[in-house]
């Protein structure tokens, strides 16, 4: 089995009494690749990822301001943002968008931020991983007008008409533990029309476990079960869903060059 979680937060103090062996058991569970999602605590703090990235060998990074500390973003964020997305293990701009749910920035200045690392994505040429809640419209509005590039909608919670939206949009819907909770049969249709060239799976852990694991704290090794799901709803082999996810990241983020920092 060859699996890539495409969205952890392994920095996230839940892990500091095992991280190593967090890391450890998901490779042994055949887990290849993590994705390092840099956000962290916020600004000015922007390496979260990159320091795991950098000690991990397994790890890659993504650097970005998460909505939700959108308020706590300066000039000098930005500037070393553009700085941070030339290392060579950050693949994407993310975890960036609106968050509309909880609201701990001002709406306005998350839109400005957003909009502000999209231009760093553009200018950087790389991927973004969106962020999405109860902001839909306006995450789509700005994209329409901002992006031509693509991305991986993490998290991706919608129903079928969202996933047709955002997929004409030219993004990647990735799968995390909510598409193997019981109530969520809408999930699942998205997840059952997308195409196999667009599907990637990801814990966000430590949040969100998947089914049987729910509740408890979340870690990389889970992602085999949103994996088993996804390969029921859609009737194929988990080792080819495993292997799709997998081609689809590196195609996506890695443009077939392996990092090596
Ligand atoms: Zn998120
Ligand atoms: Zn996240």
């Amino acid at each position: 089995m060859r699996l890539i979680d495409s969205h952890t937060h392994l920095d996230d103090d839940q892990f500091d009494q095992d991280r190593a062996a967090t890391i450890e058991r998901a490779r042994a569970a055949g887990v290849e690749r993590m994705i390092a999602i840099g956000t962290g605590g916020g600004p000015p703090d922007l390496e979260a990822g990159l320091r795991l990235a950098t000690q991990y060998e397994c790890m890659l990074a993504t650097v970005g301001v998460h909505p939700h500390d959108a308020a706590k973003a300066t000039d000098e964020t930005f500037t070393r943002l553009s700085e941070l997305a030339m290392h060579q293990k950050v693949v994407a701009i993310g975890e960036i968008g609106l968050d509309y749910h909880y609201d701990f920035s001002p709406r306005d200045v998350q839109r400005a931020v957003f909009s502000r690392q999209l231009a760093i994505s553009r200018e950087a040429a790389l991927p973004i991983v969106i962020h999405t809640r109860e902001a839909w419209d306006d995450t789509f509005a700005i994209l329409g007008r901002e992006w031509r590039g693509e991305g991986i909608l993490h998290c991706f919670t919608g129903d079928a008409a969202q996933a047709r939206q955002a997929l004409d949009a030219g993004f990647s819907l990735a799968f995390g533990g909510v598409l193997t909770f019981p109530k969520a049969e809408a999930v699942r249709e998205a997840a059952r029309i997308a195409p196999a060239d667009r599907l990637l799976i990801e814990t966000d852990c430590p949040y969100l476990a998947p089914v049987p694991h729910r509740g408890k704290r979340n870690e990389p090794a889970f992602v085999i079960e949103t994996a088993r799901r996804l390969a029921e709803v859609r009737g194929q082999a988990v080792e080819e869903i495993a292997a799709l996810t997998a081609d689809n990241f590196e195609r996506l983020c890695l443009r077939g060059g392996t990092p090596n920092g």
